[in-house]
């Protein structure tokens, strides 16, 4: 089979380039542990209580629609800006204090705490405690280098567009990459095909000319390779891949090198 050359890489961010959820869960903890200072509470469990919380109230809002269809979490929600203009990203801004407070005083509740202040306290400090933490896998940064200025490079993400663009900015790694696309800014994501028209468009290459990278075999993959994209499927975890076949899958992004 002749392969043609690959010009442009589309990157997945959360979980491939940079740990989302386990930095969240951090963060929620480093919170909470001045729960800990003023209430006595224990920070790992009051942790898991707030996203218990979150998710609850979360799915209850009359905006849940776009944000599963955008590919926000209760957890990003807890210190998301939710800029823009649209209905629900307006009504989601008003509604975001409330969520929050609400959040971590059910959490606290849950726990024995009936603490309105604190309440508020914990919520504040999440947002910036959140904001000030990132993380990226070892070989982020070595793989990014390499491969900047070679192929075109387009950060395909899922989720808010405020929310995702500050994290590549707090990462530092918004520089390696030519184009940013964010679910959030098109109103389709991953898998949908639009969402990957779009990203072709900003690679500016057909889709035999395109590699997408991302962890999700669903939304990543399968969507990519819907659109004649090759998906490259980073399993660091020795998943099954079930019934997608992956172009490539690899453990480590070191491994890309294999492909190009
Ligand atoms: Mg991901």
């Amino acid at each position: 089979m002749v392969r043609t050359a690959v010009k442009a890489i589309l990157f997945d961010l959360d979980e491939t380039l940079i740990l989302e959820k386990p930095v969240a869960l951090r963060a929620l903890e480093r919170t909470g542990r001045r729960a800990n200072d003023v209430a006595g509470v224990h920070a790992p469990e009051l942790r898991d209580r707030v996203l218990d919380r979150a998710g609850e109230l979360w799915r209850s809002t009359p905006a849940i629609d776009y944000c599963r269809r955008v590919g926000i979490s209760s957890w990003e929600g807890l210190w998301c800006e939710f800029a823009g203009e649209n209905e629900d990203l307006v009504w989601l801004r008003e509604w975001a204090p409330t969520y929050r407070f609400e959040a971590w005083s059910q959490a606290l509740n849950d726990m024995g705490v009936d603490d309105e202040r604190l309440a508020q306290t914990l919520a504040d400090d999440f947002v910036e405690t959140r904001k000030g933490l990132f993380e990226y896998f070892p070989e982020t940064i070595a793989i990014l280098d390499e491969l900047k200025g070679a192929f075109r490079l387009v950060l395909a993400t899922n989720g808010a567009s405020d929310l995702q663009r500050l994290k590549l900015e707090t990462s530092g790694l918004a520089g390696y990459f030519d184009d940013v696309l964010v679910s959030g800014d098109v109103g389709f994501a991953k898998p949908h095909p639009h969402f990957f028209e779009n990203a072709l468009r900003l690679a500016n290459t057909a889709p035999e000319q395109t590699l997408m990278v991302g962890d999700n075999l669903r939304k990543d993959v399968a969507g990519a390779q819907e659109a004649g994209i090759r998906g490259i499927w980073v399993n660091r975890r020795d998943r099954e891949p079930g019934e997608i076949q992956p172009f490539a899958e690899i453990g480590n992004l070191l491994e890309l090198r294999n492909f190009l």
